[in-house]
Formats: structure tokens, sequence, C-alpha cells
């Protein structure tokens, strides 16, 4: 288990690469005022829980880092919410409480192989996430001041 940690923003552009060639959205969040956050959390795969203001709060798996895959040059924070929307939401407040570490960043030989493993850790999530001891009620009750 790992020291939740808080994070909150507006939805911002990535790349376009998620769903367009994943078939994974991730709902980019802006890393402005989160420098010291962000280089004490390793690079990695993370789950916890979203909270977009106007919708609600839902199970997601995120990615924190380069992407070696991509070769990113900054770091990014980059969760895919475990629900279906109609709709897209950028420029809409999300607020992360990331629970728990699945595994460090890695390379992998192919887009299949690096998609296949995507859901893997989604599945994770999903499971880790029904668990008692990572209740969704920690989105309502912190303030995401980083506490
Ligand atoms: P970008 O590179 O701009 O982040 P993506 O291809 O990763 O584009 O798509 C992410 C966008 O899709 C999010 O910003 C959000 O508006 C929308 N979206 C729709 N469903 C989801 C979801 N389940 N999880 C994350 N983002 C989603
Ligand atoms: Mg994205």
């Amino acid at each position: 288990p790992i020291k939740p940690w808080y994070i909150e923003g507006p939805v911002i552009k990535g790349f376009g690469r998620g769903s367009k060639m994943l078939g994974i959205p991730t709902a980019n969040l802006s890393t402005e005022g989160y420098s010291a956050v962000l280089s004490e959390q390793r690079s990695g795969v993370y789950f916890g829980w979203a909270g977009l203001s106007t919708r609600g709060i839902y199970k997601m798996v995120m990615s924190v880092g380069w992407n070696p895959y991509f070769n990113n040059a900054e770091k990014t924070i980059e969760p895919w919410l475990l629900h279906e929307f109609g709709d897209d939401f950028y420029g809409e407040d999300l607020r992360l409480a990331v629970v728990g570490y699945i595994r460090p960043e890695a390379n992998f030989p192919s887009l299949e192989r690096l998609i296949e493993k995507i859901h893997e850790d989604r599945q994770i999530a999903e499971t880790a996430l029904e668990f008692p001891m990572y209740p969704g009620e920690v989105m309502r009750s912190s303030t995401n001041s980083g506490a």
C-alpha cells in the first residue's frame, strides 16, 4: 500500500494518442503546480478514484511518467476513467485520489503488447478498488490540498 496522494486540475489536451491509437482515452491533467508532487512520486501505473465535479466519482487507472513507448519529453499524468462517457470533458475539473501502485513504466515491443498490458492494469485496478481498504469516500473527505 502507498500513502494516498491527491491532485486536481482542469482536463487538458494531450497528444490525442490515448483514444485514437489505443482505444484507451486518458484524461490528461495539467502538471502545473505539481512538480513537487510529481518528483516525489515515482513514475509508473497507479490506480485510484477520479471525481468530475458535474458527473460523479469513478474508478481510474493511470500512467505517471514519460511513456517510454512514445518517448515523451515531459512527465504526464494520464488517468483512464473506468466508465463509458458519451462525450468528452475537456476543461472540466478533475480530482484524483491516488491510492495504489501497480508497476513501474516499461517499454513494449509492439502497440498490441502495450494495449494488452494496459488492460491487465485496468483489471487489477477494477478488482483492487472493490476492496474496503480503498473506499471511494476518500474523494469526498479529502480537500485535495496535497494532505
Ligand atoms: P488527449 O491526448 O487529448 O488526452 P485522448 O485520446 O487521451 O486525448 O482522449 C482523452 C479525452 O477523452 C479526455 O480528455 C476526455 O475528455 C475524453 N474521455 C472520454 N471518456 C474518457 C474516459 N473513460 N477516460 C478518460 N477520458 C475520457
Ligand atoms: Mg490523453
